[in-house]
């Protein structure tokens, strides 16, 4: 082969490489996004009902700026989200991106729950490559349903060179937050998802991107949890602390087989006196409790009215409780000494 011949086989190649569409991957669980009712005004509906199929080929444009693959993973509303359907996630999204031929990966996902699955996958995937959570408030059977609109702005999000290397992200009514902070804080509202702690770290309007913030705490390829041959993880349970609470719950949780206890307490995660009493002696048979809060923004912070040392007690640091669960659930994966587990808290 002469050299001219040579020149143009290696342009080709490169052309072809600049402009093919990125492969992105969408893995459904369920959720409002792939629900369905009977009435565009009526807030009744079932999660789950519509297929990852049905769910791309309502929303056509994501298939000129990306080559499109779906996946079923689970067909459920998010409030039936369990640890098989985790690790199964964990799994299968690790699986894909190692792969030279996958760019990223977009997951839809119930609102109830979204805020857990992300985290844990934020905590357990191993990889840079864009993984982004996408939901709905409205099914796609109700006037102004929000699905279709927030399916686009996620695979662009997916597809962008600057989401790699920031964790796993959420993607809802053009905002863009990372899955450590960001929380469901209306019922019912399009706008539910906010970040109270650090505030969101991007917009995405019509599938324009941009960032403002970098999640500063360790993710993903610098976690060192690793669930590729775990089959089931530990019971933790959360208790919801209020004026006039009882021991009832703890030795409840403690009898049913909790390797640890979240309890979301008063203000800087304070305990009603029979509760604290309760949660000590658990720890002392050595179930893991941390103090989270009940409130919903700020830290839970150690040694604040609480002596944590005496009790054996971890502080959640600036986690929510359903987050302290992820997180604890999968620091049990590792070890259940409570001094370890807190300089875990205050790393992710
Ligand atoms: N319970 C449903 C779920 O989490 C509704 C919430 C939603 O997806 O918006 O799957």
């Amino acid at each position: 082969m002469n050299l001219f011949k040579k020149i143009s086989i290696l342009l080709l190649i490169s052309c072809a490489f600049a402009f093919a569409k990125p492969t992105i991957y969408i893995l459904a669980t369920g959720g409002t996004i792939a629900g369905a009712g009977d009435s565009q005004i009526k807030s009744s509906y079932s999660a789950g009902a519509v297929t990852v199929d049905k769910l791309i080929a309502a929303v056509p444009a994501i298939n000129e700026i990306a080559t499109i693959k779906g996946e079923q993973i689970s067909s459920i509303g998010s409030q039936e989200m369990n640890n098989k359907v985790w690790l199964k996630l964990a799994k299968r999204v690790n699986e894909l991106l190692a792969r030279k031929d996958v760019d990223g990966i977009v997951i839809t996902h119930g609102t109830d729950t979204m805020e857990e699955s992300a985290y844990f996958l934020h905590l357990t995937a191993k990889s840079k490559k864009p993984i982004v959570f996408v939901g709905a408030m409205r099914s796609g059977t109700s006037m102004s349903a929000d699905g279709p609109m927030n399916l686009y702005n996620a695979v662009n999000v997916a597809i962008n060179k600057e989401s790699a290397g920031k964790g796993v992200l959420v993607v809802m009514n053009d905002e863009i937050h990372s899955a450590r902070d960001v929380t469901k804080t209306i019922t019912t509202s399009v706008q539910t998802f906010a970040s109270p702690n650090s505030g969101k770290i991007g917009t995405v309007f019509y599938g324009n991107v941009e960032y403002f913030m970098q999640p500063t705490k360790a993710h993903t390829v610098n976690s060192e949890f690793d669930v590729s041959k775990i089959e089931e993880l530990a019971r933790v349970d959360i208790l919801f602390a209020h004026p006039e609470d009882s021991d009832t719950f703890v030795k409840a949780a403690v009898e049913a087989g909790a390797k640890g206890i979240i309890h979301a307490g008063m203000g800087n995660g304070n305990l009603f006196p029979s509760t604290q009493d309760a949660l000590a002696q658990a720890a002392k048979d050595g179930v893991v409790v941390v103090r989270s809060s009940r409130v919903p923004n700020g830290s839970t912070t150690l040694e604040g009215e609480v002596d944590d040392k005496k009790f054996g007690f971890i502080a959640a640091n600036s986690l929510n409780a359903a987050k302290a669960r992820v997180l604890l659930m999968l620091a049990l994966t590792k070890t259940s000494d409570p001094k370890e587990i807190q300089k875990l808290f205050l790393k992710y």
